[in-house]
């Protein structure tokens, strides 16, 4: 058996890269995908606008100020889940085995490229980033190298839009610059502890007595670690276990006593825990909410469903009933909710277009411009209750067809209308009840 070739295909800005193939006008713009809440993180970041540092995970509140003329929009999972599909279908066609590792990445191990040269596997990874652009009009890079730690960093240095095959003759010289965070298993703290020891890159780390590292990190991930910095890296690719749960928990700085106070927690922490649920792609069917009390001792409340459920609304009321009967006299130090019992192929509601909060009648309408209030994931109840236009929003309109909404505001919305295949639209505005404009599906901005 010849040596082997691990191909880790990774998705240039996944999510903001969807925006610009479905709204033609924003493809060369800076774009950024989230909320604007207060605690609103930035969820996808499109190059334009990691020029000026925004990044995914910022919160949205710092990219914003970084970068004031970015386009935000709130995420739209239905149609990035559809691209997702779309990817891993083409990659599914060209490997046997396929290792997804979220909606946007995966590794593969094809067979036909077993012992091949490093010219073969190049012309294997043009071709894939090739098929997915055809499948989806979205760019990606691949990396190729002779384990899945090399595959990974590969495609890291192929972004954007690129491929990278590290022969194994290049690994060392590859690996040994790059910092041991790059390094799977290397988190903040076994960093900080090889920083002490004077040891900043890979490698330094490869360089290292074994026993000095086994001594500072422990036996197993000493061993893993000092093998992978030298390149060495037999793990196989192989589809995964999905996540068992999904969950999110808060310790409070002083403890609540207010049983309306934790009523907000518990909702806080069900919308944490549902953002990552509707990344996952599934529905959970087992809500489980734990409570420690001002003197450490924790109890938990679980209940479970016949069917999963991907609505808020009702994964927030169940968590609610379960806190109510867990909270203890005197106090509460911590809590969490976790959603558990996870199964796939989630009912089509978690697919429907308008997945939007219900906003009071008399709230204010944004001024033109402002991206105005905007759901921080893809939560809340399906839209059955009149609410303004927001940014974002998609729309069709019988005569123009399908478009999103700029702006809107002072009972005015403008609508771009386009989709992937249109090229740039025009822009429109109409009076904001005009019953010719309708909430639209946003898997026809693919059309
Ligand atoms: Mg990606």
């Amino acid at each position: 058996m010849g040596a082997r070739w691990v191909l880790h295909l990774d998705m240039d800005a996944f999510f903001a890269s969807a925006e610009q193939l479905t709204r033609p006008t924003l493809r060369d713009r800076p774009v950024m995908v989230g909320g604007l809440g207060p605690r609103a993180v930035v969820a996808g970041a499109s190059y334009q606008a990691r020029v000026f540092g925004a990044r995914s995970a910022m919160p949205m509140g710092q990219a914003r100020r970084l970068c004031p003329h970015a386009v935000v929009l709130p995420a739209r999972f239905a149609l990035y889940q559809a691209l997702s599909e779309r990817v891993m279908g083409v990659l599914a066609d060209a490997a046997p085995v396929l290792e997804p590792v979220s909606l946007d990445e995966a590794f593969l191990e094809p067979p036909v490229l077993a012992g091949a040269a490093v010219a073969d596997v190049e012309r294997f990874g043009t071709e894939l980033r090739a098929a997915v652009r055809d499948a989806t009009g979205l760019p990606a890079s691949v990396g190729a190298g002779s384990g899945k730690q090399l595959a990974k960093i590969a495609s890291e240095l192929a972004k954007p839009d690129g491929l990278r095959v590290v022969a194994a003759q290049e690994e060392q010289a590859v690996l040994a610059p790059l910092p041991v965070r790059a390094l799977w298993g290397v988190g903040p703290v076994a960093e900080a502890g090889l920083r002490k020891l004077g040891v900043h890159t890979i490698g330094e780390l490869a360089a290292m007595d074994l026993r000095e590292l086994t001594g500072l990190l422990g036996t197993a991930i000493g061993t893993e670690l000092h093998r992978l910095a030298r390149g060495l890296d037999e793990r196989p690719v192989a589809p995964r276990g999905a996540a068992k749960q999904v969950s999110a928990e808060t310790t409070f700085d002083t403890d609540l006593t207010a049983m309306t106070a934790v009523h907000d927690a518990v909702a806080r922490m069900t919308e944490a825990a549902h953002r990552r649920l509707l990344v996952s792609g599934r529905a959970a069917r087992t809500v489980t909410v734990k409570v420690r009390s001002a003197d450490f001792s924790t109890s938990s409340r679980s209940e479970t469903a016949g069917s999963g459920s991907t609505d808020l609304d009702t994964l927030t009321a169940v968590a609610q009933r379960l806190a109510r009967a867990a909270v203890p006299e005197g106090g509460v130090r911590l809590i969490g909710v976790s959603l558990a019992g996870l199964i796939d192929d989630p009912p089509p509601a978690l697919f429907e277009p308008a997945r939007l909060e219900a906003v009071p009648a008399e709230a204010p309408a944004p001024e033109p411009g402002d991206p105005g209030q905007q759901p921080t994931d893809g939560s809340a109840a399906i839209d059955t209750i009149a609410r303004p236009w927001r940014p974002g929003d998609d729309v069709r309109h019988p005569k123009h067809g399908h478009g999103w909404v700029q702006g809107a505001g002072h009972g005015r919305v403008t609508v771009r209308f386009e989709t992937c295949s249109t090229g740039p639209g025009r822009a429109r505005t109409f009076a904001a009840d005009d019953p010719d404009l309708v909430r639209a599906d946003p898997l026809g901005s693919l059309d």
